[in-house]
């Protein structure tokens, strides 16, 4: 998206955050007809750059998250027209793989553990293919010999993150939506109402409409009213991009997920040779180094399931930082601030999310309000649900949760 730093012009909506989630509502938004600006640090999404892409609510599936997962099949199934659009609209390829997913079991706790899900993804009418070992293999022939048998998910997908933002600003930008790189320091609220925002390098961008989509750093933009924004947890997430040699086949086929003695795994493979294995789950704070402990999990329970890893060669170590709500469900739409919008908290699924949210998110913008499907998520409930002082610590809510992205 073009860089305008000097832009002080009245827009219709100012986008906090270029990620996949203010990109999406940017473009969405422009397409709707209103005069969007994106402001962001660096125009690239920091969550987002780094996410594997799996759009995989079947082989994600758990107790405790059905109405999570029902929000991510229905983004999940809006994906191909949502793809089409935007590589019409942007020339750009997002890069979308639909082979489907594969998961798979090490040992037999694994594969009773991941049988125990199939009944919940049979109420939430997702189809899955129980496979022996064998059949496995023959989907993936450089599966170890000791995968116990697994679960093929057709329509679970991939995307690549990295290609779909790039979509997304060049789509945004045709539609008119102006890129601003710097930092928002500060909400402009005047007579009770979200006029705009103060820059870091001074300057102002008035609005009618602000949205907040900065991940896990929005609850940093200072000058919001206490309570409209709860806190974001950081969940940091390390993982390694490998390489296939030249002219080498991918050394998977379709994103394959695994259970390794309970410790969850994933490759995700790139239409650019590149292989995606991931990632951890840690939760300590605003802390983004690279560990060996933290990669060497990651090498060891991928070599598990497909042993010809330690071959390849490394392309990429990367770190992100999830936004977790206190409820691990995203914060979407108009606040208690006339004006002030918030688009945040996708936690493990922003990129499952991506078309649902535009979608929700241009719906209100124009009319005010959320489309049916997305009101579960209203910013608002952050008074009604969440108690006071809750995040900073772990989730609020119970149930079983399976920690896959
Ligand atoms: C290791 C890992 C793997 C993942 N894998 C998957 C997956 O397979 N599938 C899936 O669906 N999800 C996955 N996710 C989750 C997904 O990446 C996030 O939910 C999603 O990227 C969040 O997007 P976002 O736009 O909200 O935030 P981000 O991508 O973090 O973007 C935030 C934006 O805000 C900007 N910003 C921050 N503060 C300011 C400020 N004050 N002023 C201006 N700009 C600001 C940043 O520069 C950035 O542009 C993964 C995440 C991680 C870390």
């Amino acid at each position: 998206m073009r860089a305008n730093p000097s832009s002080q012009s009245p827009t219709d909506v100012v986008v906090v955050g270029a990620g996949l989630i203010g990109l999406v509502t940017a473009w969405r938004a422009a397409c709707a007809g209103l005069s969007v600006t994106v402001v962001a640090e660096h125009l690239d999404g920091a969550a987002s750059t780094v996410a594997a892409g799996m759009l995989t609510p079947a082989t994600e599936a758990s107790f405790g998250e059905e109405a999570l997962m029902r929000f991510g099949i229905l983004s999940r199934d809006r994906y191909p027209a949502f793809v089409a659009e935007l590589e019409e609209e942007s020339g750009v390829s997002a890069g979308y793989r639909a082979e489907g997913t594969l998961q798979v079991a090490f040992d037999s706790d694994d594969m009773a553990r991941l049988g125990h899900l199939s009944e919940l993804r049979a109420r939430l009418g997702l189809t899955t293919e129980r496979l022996t070992g064998r059949e496995c293999r023959r989907l993936e022939p450089m599966l170890a010999p000791s995968v116990r048998g697994g679960y093929l998910a057709a329509e679970d997908h991939s995307v690549d993150p990295r290609a779909l933002l790039g979509a997304l600003r060049a789509a945004a930008e045709r539609r008119g939506a102006v890129g601003v790189r710097d930092r928002v320091r500060r909400l402009v609220v005047e007579d009770g109402r979200a006029r705009g925002v103060v820059l870091d390098s001074g300057g102002e961008i008035s609005a009618g409409q602000v949205v907040l989509a900065a991940g896990v750093a929005t609850p940093a933009v200072e000058g919001v009213p206490e309570g409209v924004v709860p806190p974001l947890r950081p969940v940091k997430g390390q993982l390694l991009r490998l390489r296939m040699a030249e002219g080498e086949p991918p050394i998977v086929a379709r994103t394959v997920r695994g259970l390794v003695k309970g410790s969850p795994v994933y490759l995700v493979p790139r239409g650019t040779g590149e292989i995606v294995l991931g990632a951890t789950q840690e939760e300590q704070g605003f802390d983004t180094r690279l560990t060996a402990g933290g990669l060497w999990e990651v090498l060891r329970d991928a070599h598990e399931l497909v042993p010809g890893v330690s071959e390849l060669e490394v392309a990429e170590t990367c770190v992100g930082l999830r936004p977790g709500s206190p409820d691990n469900e995203p914060l979407l739409g108009p606040t208690a601030v006339p004006g002030l919008h918030l688009a945040a908290g996708h936690f493990r699924h922003g990129v499952l999310f991506t078309p649902a949210t535009g979608d929700a998110m241009a719906e209100a913008l124009t009319t005010g309000a959320l489309p049916d499907y997305a009101r579960r998520f209203a910013a608002t409930r952050v008074a009604d649900r969440i108690p006071a002082g809750a995040a900073g610590g772990g989730p609020i809510e119970g149930g079983e949760q399976d920690q896959w992205t």
